[in-house]
């Protein structure tokens, strides 16, 4: 601690990105200098939808010290194994992208390597068989792989679905008990600083002044700091990814909730199905190129299971990420900062993943340019290839009953991704660069769900005995075969967890 030490930050924003960081900094900022100040207008609102995510979540929660099964009560949240794309190859078509890994690799060879040889010389099942998550997904049932279960139970992992709204109302209870001051109104105005332009203050409409030493934008889509305020310019990426509207309406439904996210193209977008406890979150992306409002909320609702609970909600979007994600004294988190279509349950991640890096790089009141370029130069790589990853899904297909999926088979794609699919066209090479995001079994499963098959293996495969092969891969299918048929159902385990209020 030294007079250099940040002491007041400011949030701006009290959506999912808001409270998240309110929560992250109440934990992590406890050193008896620093005050967090968290500014909303009710009035404003927030985006509302956001509810699928991604393993990861599981390790900010635990870093808060969220009891899991109160995080589900609170939350109305279910378990989610991955995700299961419907029509994206082509009509007619399914395919599971689980969260784990397929199979177990032998003797250091990729396990979809000694697959692929394998299914040269049988016919094979889907590789979905060999992974604990969708083979459990596929049943409807549930475990979790704590230190005393099964070895195959291991292999299962998970993520949630949840209601964002009530997350984000748990996250402010936390917050505010540890120390986090809410205060409520509507921002009209943001100070900066002549010297250098760093930002002072913002302006509340009753006319009180928040000043702060460093600001994060959680504002939302409008990034009332980062761009209003600091002009800091947005890479626009519609070229690549052409939905920018979405419409979102809550369903009852009835019986057991499937333990997965359902995507399911449509002619000029997908579909989202989510199954919460108290009901299921649907939506439509679309591109308005290529579909009207009124056709995408008559599509959305033809396609609906129960009966609507809400009138449907529109968005429009603009698929991109800003310049900078830190600029001067201002941090962007969450839809300030870019988005990204929710097809992989993705934009949550960016919020807690620069929350950590933030917090890994967090600065004085100097304001070492060190810090803020690693911290831009992280953030950059981590929306490119969470990018190049989805636009993979629209590319890879054989889709052509419509305007919209021949633009997206014939489209131009970033250099990075072509790069990355001629490497897996010619002997299935995954190669994670970095600190990416999705790693092997995520672009396998992509990639043979959507006919991106290998023409070979990689030589190492053929240094191992085929039939020692055929024999360990029959074992690891019936192993996970048998440990999912024991396992309790989602439902039944959910239950177990307590109801949800
Ligand atoms: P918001 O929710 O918009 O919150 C902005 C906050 O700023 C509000 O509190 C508002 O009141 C405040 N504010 C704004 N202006 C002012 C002002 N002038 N004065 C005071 N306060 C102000 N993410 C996932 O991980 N999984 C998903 O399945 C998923 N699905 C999505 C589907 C769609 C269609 C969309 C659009 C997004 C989806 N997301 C998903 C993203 C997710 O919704 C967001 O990442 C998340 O909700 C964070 O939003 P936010 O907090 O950044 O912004």
């Amino acid at each position: 601690m030294n007079e250099q030490t940040i002491r007041d930050v400011v949030i701006v924003g009290g959506g999912t990105a808001g409270w998240m960081t309110a929560a992250a900094l109440s934990r992590f900022l406890d050193n008896g200098v620093t005050r967090v100040t968290l500014v909303e207008s009710e009035e404003i609102g927030t985006v509302g939808v956001g509810e699928a995510t991604i393993p990861p979540i599981i390790t900010f929660n635990q870093m808060l010290g969220l009891n899991e099964n109160e995080f589900l009560r609170e939350t109305g949240g279910t378990f989610k194994l991955g995700i299961e794309f419907v029509d994206w190859g082509d009509l007619g078509e399914r395919y599971f992208h689980p969260f784990g890994f397929h199979g177990r690799d032998l003797q250091g060879v990729h396990f979809h390597q000694l697959y692929l040889r394998e299914r040269r010389r049988r016919p094979l099942p889907d590789i979905s068989a060999w992974s604990m998550s969708a083979v459990a997904a596929s049943m409807g049932k549930f475990g979790r792989p704590g230190a005393n279960a099964q070895s195959a139970v291991k292999d299962l992992l998970y993520a949630f679905h949840f209601d964002a709204g009530l997350y984000a109302r748990y996250l402010r209870r936390y917050a505010e008990r540890g120390g986090v001051t809410r205060v409520e109104g509507k921002i009209v105005d943001v100070d900066t600083r002549g010297e250098d332009g760093h930002v002072e203050a913002v302006t509340l409409a009753d006319g009180r002044r928040i000043a702060g030493d460093l600001f994060i934008d959680c504002s939302g889509f409008r990034g009332l700091l980062i761009d209003g305020a600091l002009k800091t310019g947005y890479e626009d990426w519609t070229h690549w990814l052409p939905c920018d509207r979405a419409v979102a309406v809550p369903s009852a439904y009835e019986g057991e909730p499937d333990p997965f996210t359902r995507a399911t193209a449509r002619s000029a977008g997908w579909q989202w199905r989510i199954p919460l406890q108290h009901r299921m979150g649907n939506g439509l992306v679309y591109s308005s190129t290529y579909m009207d409002d009124a056709e995408a909320e008559r599509l959305l609702m033809a396609n609906l299971e129960g009966e609507p609970l809400a009138e449907p909600r529109r968005l429009s979007f603009t698929t991109g990420r800003r310049k900078q994600c830190w600029n001067k004294n201002v941090v962007a988190l969450g839809l300030s900062s870019g988005f990204i279509e929710p097809l992989e349950s993705t934009s949550i991640h960016f919020i807690q993943s620069g929350i950590a890096k933030l917090i890994a790089l967090f600065p004085d009141r100097r304001f070492d340019p060190v810090e803020r370029d690693e911290y831009n130069r992280q953030m950059r790589d981590l929306y490119e290839d969470v990018r190049d990853f989805i636009v993979l899904h629209y590319k890879a297909t054989r889709r052509s009953d419509s305007p919209f999926w021949d633009r997206c088979r014939t489209m131009e794609i970033p250099d990075s991704l072509a790069r990355k699919i001629d490497l897996f066209r010619a002997k299935g090479r995954v190669f994670r660069d970095g600190l990416e995001l999705f790693a092997t079994t995520s672009w396998v499963a992509v990639c043979f769900g959507q006919h991106v098959v290998p023409d070979e293996h990689e030589p190492a495969v053929d240094a191992l005995d085929e039939d020692k092969v055929a024999q360990a891969l029959e074992q690891m299918r019936r192993g996970y075969q048998e440990v999912a048929e024991q396992l309790p159902t989602h439902g039944e385990f959910i239950r177990r967890c307590g109801p949800s209020p």
